[in-house]
């Protein structure tokens, strides 16, 4: 479980997240929509440690944390529990696909590097890449390349991994192959936060949907109540544009 209460975050003046709650059960898998500039990827990086929040409360399973004044040695240990999939992947490009993935394993976790390279395969192929172990970033697609990043926040065995709009940089016909990597994870139960933009994807796999706006929460439930019933008129409003 992890459970995140009033986070506030501003950039100088500007009023970002304005108390923002979201808890996300074990197994769940949460979409996190609304518009443009929102505070969607602000949010992620506040629970991920990569922003500083100016207050707020975070929970992982049995361990408590403050967004703000968490030490060094605790956001180590939120970054292991959290795996996140960044917008544009983030590889490293003279690392090969298959040390994308031991890196992590063998550098953060302390793993011998038989098991790491036994782990990083297992997921690389889960994503359809064991084909392309030794291949580097450049000479694969960007639909590849996020699903390296997807294998690598997998062999990591986080608590939750948070995924930041995993489609939004890519080409049209390569967002398919990586929204059906996703969804084939959802399936397996592992805890997941996702921010996107992609409607149909967030309805069809999502147990909970978060429909954000101007830094706070609008409004939350199953995909029925938000897509077919939603109670706010800014709700309705997001909406009608994909309609
Ligand atoms: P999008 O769907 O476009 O990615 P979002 O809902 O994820 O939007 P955020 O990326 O969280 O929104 O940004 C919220 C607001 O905070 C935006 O106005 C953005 O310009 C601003 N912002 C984000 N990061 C910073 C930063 N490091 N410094 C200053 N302003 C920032």
């Amino acid at each position: 479980m992890i459970r995140v209460t009033n986070v506030h975050k501003k950039f100088k003046d500007l009023e970002v997240l304005r108390g923002v709650d979201l808890e996300v059960k074990d197994g769940e898998v949460i979409s996190i929509l609304g518009p443009s500039g929102s505070g969607k990827t602000t949010l992620l990086r506040c629970i991920n440690f990569l922003e500083k929040a100016d207050e707020g409360e975070m929970e992982i399973g049995d361990r408590k944390y403050s967004l703000k004044y968490a030490t060094k040695k605790q956001k180590l240990e939120v970054q292991r529990k959290t795996a996140m999939v960044f917008q544009l992947n983030n590889l490293f490009a003279n690392k090969t696909v298959l040390e994308n993935v031991t890196i992590g394993l063998t550098v953060v976790q302390k793993m011998n590097k038989a098991d790491a390279r036994r782990v990083a395969v297992r997921y690389l192929e889960k994503v359809g890449l064991g084909d392309r172990l030794s291949s580097y970033p450049a000479q694969l697609s960007g639909g590849q390349q996020q699903r390296v990043g997807i294998a690598r926040a997998l062999a990591l065995n986080p608590s939750v991994i948070l995924f930041d709009e995993p489609t939004s940089a890519l080409d049209p016909e390569l967002v398919g192959e990586v929204l059906s990597v996703i969804r084939q994870v959802a399936e397996e139960h592992i805890t997941m936060v996702i921010v996107t933009h992609e409607m149909a994807f967030a309805r069809d796999i999502s147990d909970k949907v978060v429909f954000m706006d101007g830094g706070v929460v609008v409004e939350s439930g199953t995909p029925e109540d938000i897509f077919l019933n939603p109670q706010k008129e800014r709700t309705v409003q997001f909406l009608q544009r994909f309609r």
